[in-house]
């Protein structure tokens, strides 16, 4: 659905001209001319259209889209909402939030193993740890690879916890589905729509975060790229955003958690780690993630952080995050949650 407002002075073949593209397109066209000004109302939704076209044509004042430019991911294609499944009765979009920890990086089986048994102490269901690493700097760690992915699976399941864990390219996709629960797709990945397009064919659930400078429109769009191969296990999670403020390593931004679930039926997750950079800001930052409806939280935990491998100042202590579990036990029954 669209409305082209032409402007006061247009011509008549100039309307004309706007009526001929707007049918071209697929749109049912109704016209209403007022003492000096004609309104064009587009209705329908044309696979292909770019509001912008209409802006500039000769005569037009203005063009607004009035609906969303995705379909699968709006939250009228499933306004009950959607849960996602996993091993030993996890959902995530259900009432329970849902906790994932552990940390940036697997650096060795002791590192990883303790991190498991410290992540599932403190309430968590998920084990997190990068085996695949984007890095801003080539020469930073880059990450175990297939043998974190092996201790991973290994730790987890001694330790009654589902694996989430990034992948990077299309390549690695089938390689790691025999390890891990939940595919992560990072932040630098959000708009890498090849790989979106072949997590849409895989089976297994993933969990897609915000891009860095991703508006909420464009991460439902990179959203509809995995619905529209049939992947309809899909979890959102913000996690920060740049903007002009350097003193956090990225603006968390609250207010998209229940914007993004009044607009699309996804579980919504929060990763406030990444989203602030420092570790002692992290608690508040996550109790007000749930207060605003978040589904769960994705957080870096690490047995001792201050000799991690990578993100160690964003790595919550493991005391820190047994208190703040709690605290999220007492925040969840608030607003009508509670922790799983
Ligand atoms: C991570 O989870 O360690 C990570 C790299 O996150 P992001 O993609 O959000 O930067
Ligand atoms: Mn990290």
């Amino acid at each position: 659905m669209m409305i082209v407002a032409m402007q006061d002075q247009a011509t008549e073949k100039q309307v004309q001209d706007v009526i001929e593209r707007m049918v071209e397109l697929g749109f049912n066209v109704h016209r209403t001319t007022g003492s000096n000004q004609t309104i064009l109302a587009g209705v329908g939704t044309p696979a292909h259209f770019d509001v912008v076209e209409f802006k500039v044509l000769h005569g037009v004042h203005d063009a607004y889209r009035i609906s969303a430019p995705y379909k699968l991911a709006g939250r009228s294609f499933r306004p009950e909402g959607t849960q996602v499944a996993f091993p030993n009765g996890v959902v995530v979009g259900g009432q329970e939030v849902v906790i994932m920890a552990g940390p940036c990086s697997v650096e060795s089986r002791e590192q990883i193993l303790l991190s498991a048994k410290l992540a599932a102490a403190a309430g968590a269901k998920f084990l997190r740890g990068g085996a695949y690493k984007p890095r801003s700097s080539p020469y930073s760690f880059q990450g175990m690879g297939v043998e974190g992915l092996k201790l991973l699976r290994e730790v987890a399941d001694q330790t009654g916890l589902l694996v989430v864990t990034e992948v990077m390219e299309i390549s690695q996709i089938e390689p790691m589905v025999p390890y891990i629960d939940l595919f992560q797709v990072g932040a630098r990945n959000m708009q890498n729509f090849n790989l979106l397009r072949e997590l849409g064919h895989a089976r297994t659930p993933v969990l897609m975060k915000r891009g860095i400078a991703a508006t909420i429109e464009e991460v439902l769009l990179s959203a509809e790229y995995i619905l529209s191969g049939g992947n309809y296990d899909l979890i959102l999670c913000e996690r920060g955003i740049r903007t002009y403020e350097t003193y956090t390593r990225n603006t968390m931004d609250i207010s998209a958690i229940p914007v993004l679930h009044k607009l699309t039926h996804l579980p919504v997750m929060a990763d406030p780690s990444h989203g602030v950079g420092i570790r002692d800001l992290v608690p508040p930052l996550a109790l007000a993630a749930v207060a605003a409806g978040a589904d769960g939280l994705l957080m870096e935990m690490h047995p001792d952080p201050n000799k991690a491998m990578s993100d160690g100042a964003q790595s919550l202590y493991p005391e820190q995050l047994t208190k703040l579990v709690a605290q999220l036990r007492l925040l969840a029954p608030v607003v009508g949650r509670k922790v799983a």
